[in-house]
């Protein structure tokens, strides 16, 4: 019987992990296939509880349910817990559903890996207090920063992210208070939806050391202005599309036991 995965969320507005996944199903000869699902809020327990009873190997959350989806599960991992987020979730044999987030592990492989430094010791700014910020600054502790500035447009949410995670987490608005932190900075990262969602770019860029890189969670456009700013400055730059990539290897590996799956899925969203 073809097993199942799915993406949940409402509205759904892109096919990447479907087709990222789907490519390495039929890559590995497994079956199984990934679909989209468009849930309405009424629907969510409806569709947790065919997950259960079988045939599926799990399936991912995006907004707005990443939060809603934990009081579904049986178990929240670690990580999820500390990110306040479940992106996806891994069926058990018997039908027990363990929740689990992915962004950290990726945003961590993907800077690291693509921009060619170590969280360890650095100063990071990021722009952004939603959930994918709280990804990003979990990975930034867990991989010893020394010392992480969260601006946001509404600095309350991000002094509620900075009092949740504590020293060295400190909030700013996104305005004059986080483009004084840039001259400083050995690593910016764009997690709020500006260059996806909004036009123009979240931060000046011009402050920060010659040294620094920068990283966009935005992948669609493939440069962002901001990107396109930080590299007409040389500055060392990466798009979210490898943080995107790495989280979804990380599910698929949970869910067939295959790791090494990013360059097929790579290759899936770039055609
Ligand atoms: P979210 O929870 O909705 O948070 C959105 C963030 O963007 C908030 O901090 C919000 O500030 C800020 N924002 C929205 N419009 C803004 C504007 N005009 N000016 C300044 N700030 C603005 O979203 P999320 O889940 O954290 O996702 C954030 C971005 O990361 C999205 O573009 C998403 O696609 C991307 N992402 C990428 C990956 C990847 O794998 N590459 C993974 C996860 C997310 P307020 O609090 O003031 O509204």
């Amino acid at each position: 019987m073809t097993q199942r995965v799915a993406l949940i969320g409402h509205p759904l507005r892109r096919r990447h992990s479907e087709l990222m996944h789907n490519a390495a199903f039929n890559h590995w000869g497994i079956d199984a296939r990934y679909e989209l699902h468009d849930l309405e809020p009424e629907e969510l327990d409806g569709f947790v509880a065919e997950v259960r009873e079988g045939g599926w190997l799990g399936f991912q959350i995006t907004a707005p349910y990443k939060q809603t989806v934990m009081e579904y599960v049986d178990e929240v991992e670690p990580d999820a817990t500390a990110i306040g987020a479940v992106n996806s979730v891994l069926r058990q044999a018997g039908g027990g559903l363990v929740g689990f987030n992915t962004d950290t592990t990726g945003f961590r492989r993907a800077a690291e890996g693509e921009l060619g430094i170590q969280f360890s010791g650095i100063r990071a700014v990021v722009a952004g207090a939603g959930g994918a910020a709280r990804a990003v600054v979990h990975a930034l502790l867990a991989g010893g920063a020394d010392a992480v500035t969260v601006g946001n447009r509404t600095l309350s949410r991000a002094q509620a992210l900075a009092a949740q995670f504590g020293a060295p987490v400190r909030a700013v608005d996104l305005g004059t208070a986080f483009h004084d932190e840039l001259d400083r900075a050995d690593l910016a990262v764009n997690a709020t939806t500006v260059g996806m969602m909004t036009p123009g770019a979240a931060f000046d860029v011009t402050p920060l050391p010659g040294t620094a890189a920068v990283y966009d969670l935005v992948y669609e456009p493939a440069e962002s202005e901001l990107l396109a700013r930080a590299r007409a400055r040389g500055l060392s730059a990466a798009n979210g599309l490898g943080m995107l990539v790495s989280q979804a290897e990380t599910a698929f590996e949970r869910w067939t036991g295959i790791p090494g799956t990013g360059s097929v899925m790579r290759a899936a969203i770039s055609r």
